[in-house]
């Protein structure tokens, strides 16, 4: 089993949530767990000391909202991984949340830290309303929105993550005006799929196929029309494989080490982040270790690496025998194919119909229209 560098590193500062969205795969959103300055320096030592590092790592605070936790432990978590970075690794920080904890003092710190922000938001009221819901059921739009405001008045451009629902599908151009309004630099399209806790999706329903191609296609279009338009993630990626001509796509989620996830109380998984947190009814959780004990490089040698790294690997390749979609898709996310088939070794889900063969099918119609025989000859 061939490993990957390692060039993205996940981690809970705090388990907690303070919003409640319907489709969360998170289990223990309401538990106020918070990660120690102690366990913050060993995942840094356990990183740094690791054969595995990429030259460039990213380093995610997510799996939970991390902006519960004050700036001064983001200050000084900060400071201890830097210290403890004596190989030079070039660090990209960055943070996703839910935006509704942010200040004038947060985009202050963004700033001074160059921090990547990721604001999770799925369009204008009507749609992010629908699913993004605090503990008492209301809609959390306008406390998102604050503080993106306080981002655009600070001249900070968020990254978009937007989740596709039922709900969104009837809306792409408004969703996309939302984000051109609010200057997003970036936007990722996520079609709600079954992940974690999350065992079912509003997207998996007859006709869903081509009502997400469709609604694809209305955002390209959108996009075009748009001048200040963000850049869409899934146009970005597809086009770029295209023209590379590569057939060499594997999504960072099903290589072995390349992306590391650490909990709030220093249990590191691998392969999807949403593995950090799953308790499956038969494998129960999918942790390969602690970093107060173990090194990175002790975790190829267990039993639960060599078994997962395995299974997630025979799924790989059924996909590359079976898939015309393999090129762009590189062998699916492993905690979508256990979340729909019980197992890693599956192939199509109806998360990978939607995402990966609808997405690209609609991109490449799209190019079609537009740029006509041209493309053909490209393709
Ligand atoms: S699109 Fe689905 S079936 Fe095809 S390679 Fe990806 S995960 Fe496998």
């Amino acid at each position: 089993m061939s490993k990957g560098r390692t060039e993205i590193a996940v981690i809970q500062a705090t388990s907690f949530c303070n919003v409640d969205c319907k489709y969360c795969y998170l289990p223990d959103r309401k538990l106020n767990r918070r990660i120690s300055l102690e366990t913050v320096a060993k995942i840094a030592d356990r990183l740094f000391e690791s054969s595995f590092i990429a030259d460039e790592v990213t380093i995610v605070w997510h799996a939970g909202e991390p902006l519960s936790l004050p700036i001064s432990f983001y200050e000084e978590a900060h400071k201890e991984i830097e210290q403890r970075n004596t190989r030079g690794v070039k660090i990209a920080w960055s943070i996703q949340t839910n935006a509704t904890l942010i200040t004038g003092e947060w985009c202050d710190f963004f700033k001074r830290h160059q921090v990547r922000v990721g604001i999770s938001l799925d369009g204008p009221k009507k749609v992010h309303d629908a699913y993004r819901v605090d503990r008492s059921g209301r809609g959390t739009f306008d406390r998102t929105m604050r503080g993106v405001r306080l981002m655009q008045e600070a001249g900070l451009r968020p990254a978009i993550i937007a989740v596709v629902t039922d709900a969104s599908l009837p809306h792409p151009e408004d969703i996309w005006r939302c984000f051109t309004e609010i200057g997003a630099a970036y936007v990722g399209l996520n079609v709600e799929s079954a992940e974690g806790i999350n065992l079912t999706s509003s997207m998996q329903h007859d006709g869903a196929e081509s009502a997400y191609k469709d609604f694809l296609k209305r955002i390209l279009s959108s996009m075009e029309r748009e001048s200040s338009s963000p850049l869409l993630r899934e146009y970005e990626n597809t086009v770029r494989h295209i023209m590379s001509r590569s057939s060499n796509t594997r999504p960072q989620d099903n290589i072995p080490m390349a992306i590391l996830n650490f909990d709030c109380e220093g249990n590191v998984s691998t392969f999807s982040p949403e593995l950090l947190t799953v308790r499956h009814h038969r494998y129960g959780r999918f942790i390969l270790g602690d970093v107060f004990k173990h090194s990175l490089e002790d975790l190829i040698h267990t039993d639960i690496f060599r078994w997962l790294s395995s299974e997630i690997e025979e799924g790989v390749r059924s996909c590359r025998a079976s898939c015309d979609y393999f090129s762009f898709c590189g062998g699916g996310w492993p905690a979508n194919k256990l979340a729909e088939t019980d197992t890693f070794k599956s192939t199509e889900t109806s998360s990978c119909r939607l995402r990966v063969k609808s997405g690209v099918d609609a991109i490449v119609e799209h190019l079609e229209e537009r740029f006509g025989s041209e493309m053909s000859v490209i393709c």
